[in-house]
């Protein structure tokens, strides 16, 4: 039955169940135990009111999951989690205008890998906050060691629903931006468009204290979540990135057209500052340009680099420009 709280709430209970048969004569007291967690964990996968019994197969892929668990803590501790950077070019003039920052794995063997190789497992290990920590602080340290970086107009990192609801991200955000003597205002943090949507408290006010540092907010992979539109005014938001889904059927697709052009519309009309992500042919750089998108980020320009190759990348686009001026 469900329990009823004090404030009359309902909470619903439900069960899972996992079994492990032994012969009678199996001694260690340890091993069905653990075999029956595994199949618990087998059960809760497939959803409430499951029930699983140990399967022999099962202990290996437990056991090579634990590995890569430790793989990817130890890779957390050895900085091998690294960021690479994508630039974004401003649509009327072709300056690089910002950059966003992308988690890579340096792994010692694999060599680098790209978030969907642990990104997922990080999510499931519930070790997003100290990810995003590590990337936050590696991104203040390149700042701060390379001024060709404070030339540019923002820097975006992204942010999980998880490190968005810490308690600790507004006084780490404050004691960076003081140490690295970060520019006000160089900083975007990047949240899903989903994470809006969740119309609590904790969400606005986290927002806003976020900003009150100084720090810009945009909205990622906008279009794709069911964000109320009305809430966008009131939190302190300066871009939207138009999510690469959208982008894909320009200028062909009639409906894609018509989503990325109401988007810009809207964006015009807030006052708010429009990212296109994905951005691959020329043709849709040009055609988002005629519809005044500001900002274009993808492979047409640059695929994600590490911190030397952009740094590069940025001298020899202003001096391009300077030469053109
Ligand atoms: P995202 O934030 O939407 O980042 C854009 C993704 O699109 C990046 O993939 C980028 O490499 C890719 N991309 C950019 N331009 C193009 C293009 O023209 N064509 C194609 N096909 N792809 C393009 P990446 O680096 O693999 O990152 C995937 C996702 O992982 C990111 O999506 C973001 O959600 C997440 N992520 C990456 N780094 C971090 C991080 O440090 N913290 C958190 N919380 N999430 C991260
Ligand atoms: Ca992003
Ligand atoms: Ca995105």
């Amino acid at each position: 039955k469900p329990l009823r709280l004090p404030s009359g709430k309902n909470i619903e209970i439900s069960a899972c169940i996992g079994g492990a048969t032994v012969p009678a004569s199996f001694k260690d007291a340890v091993n069905p135990v653990r075999r029956a967690e595994i199949a618990l964990e087998k059960a809760k996968a497939n959803g409430t009111g499951c029930y699983a019994i140990f399967e022999d197969q099962w202990l290996s892929e437990y056991q090579q999951k634990r590995s890569r668990e430790q793989e990817l803590l130890d890779a957390l501790s050895n900085k091998e989690l690294i960021p690479y950077y994508q630039p974004i070019i401003e649509a009327k003039t072709g300056r690089v205008a910002g950059m966003e920052a992308l988690a890579r794995w340096n792994h010692p063997t694999k060599g680098v890998l790209a978030p969907f190789h642990f990104l997922p497992l990080a999510t499931e290990m519930r070790i997003m906050p100290q990810l995003d920590e590590l990337m936050i602080r590696r991104v203040f340290n390149d700042i701060g060691q390379h001024p060709q970086i404070k030339s540019l107009t923002w820097i975006a990192i992204n942010l999980s629903s998880e490190q968005l609801f810490s308690n600790s991200l507004v006084s780490m955000l404050r004691s960076l931006l003081a140490e690295h003597e970060i520019p006000k205002n160089l900083v975007e943090l990047e949240i899903v468009e989903e994470l809006i949507s969740h119309d609590t408290r904790i969400v606005t006010e986290q927002l806003q204290a976020i900003g009150a540092l100084g720090i810009k907010l945009s909205i990622d992979d906008f279009g794709t979540g069911y964000s109320s539109l009305s809430r966008l005014k009131h939190l302190p938001v300066s871009k939207l990135k138009i999510d690469k889904s959208f982008v894909d059927g320009l200028p062909s697709d009639d409906s894609d057209c018509c989503i990325a052009s109401s988007i810009v519309g809207m964006a015009k009309g807030l006052g708010i500052n429009l990212v296109a992500e994905g951005v691959e042919t020329q043709e849709q750089a040009r055609w988002l340009t005629d519809q005044a998108c500001d900002y274009l980020q993808g492979y047409l320009y640059a695929k994600p680099m590490p911190l030397d190759q952009i740094i590069d990348f940025i001298n020899k686009s202003n001096k391009k420009r300077t030469k053109i001026s």
